[in-house]
């Protein structure tokens, strides 16, 4: 397992609507493997495989004492309307409430290959959502009233006006413990 280095705001992949993964192979093992890996070290709740600069419909959440691979997923239904602060590993030190179905239930493949089902409310339900957001190129910003956008974008620009880049290392856990 390898920890990878995260994209964050302005890299192109962020913005693509990833591709179907179809059959299950060792590859997507890998990926869902290091996908695991570079979410604990960064403390994440999810984390989508165009995060880490791969356009293929692949996340991994670990929310609500439920740790789960997502391959393919689809949001069958959902129902109830609640909002709630979100930030992502992809914008770093961004917080914006956003307003969210409460329940869903999905149909996703896991590393096994296997089709299967799952309903989420609260956090583990926001979390499935934000990830399915991210395999079709959508940021939580997404979500917010224009103006907010704009003040949060703003900021986000201000602390990152020094980034060479649009890519983070990410520590191993031992290293980043404080
Ligand atoms: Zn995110």
């Amino acid at each position: 397992m390898s920890l990878l280095s995260l994209h964050l705001l302005g890299s192109p992949v962020l913005r693509q609507r990833s591709k179907e993964v179809g059959a299950v192979d060792d590859e997507v093992r890998r990926l869902i493997d290091d996908l695991y890996e570079t979410m604990d070290a960064a403390r994440g709740v999810g984390l989508a495989a165009n995060q880490v600069g791969v356009a293929r419909r692949v996340a991994v959440v670990d929310a609500e004492e439920d740790r789960f691979e997502m391959i393919d997923p689809v949001i069958l239904g959902s129902e109830g309307r609640d909002s709630a602060e979100e930030g992502c590993l992809s914008i770093p030190e961004i917080f914006g409430d956003v307003s969210r179905p409460e329940r869903v239930v999905i149909e996703a493949t896991d590393r096994d290959g296997n089709r299967y089902r799952k309903e989420a409310t609260g956090l583990k339900a926001r979390a499935i959502q934000h990830e399915i957001d991210h395999l079709d190129g959508i940021l939580f910003l997404d979500h917010l009233s224009l103006i907010k956008r704009q003040m949060l974008l703003a900021r986000y620009r201000r602390e990152h006006k020094d980034d060479t880049g649009y890519t983070k290392e990410v520590q191993p856990e031992s290293a980043s413990s404080e």
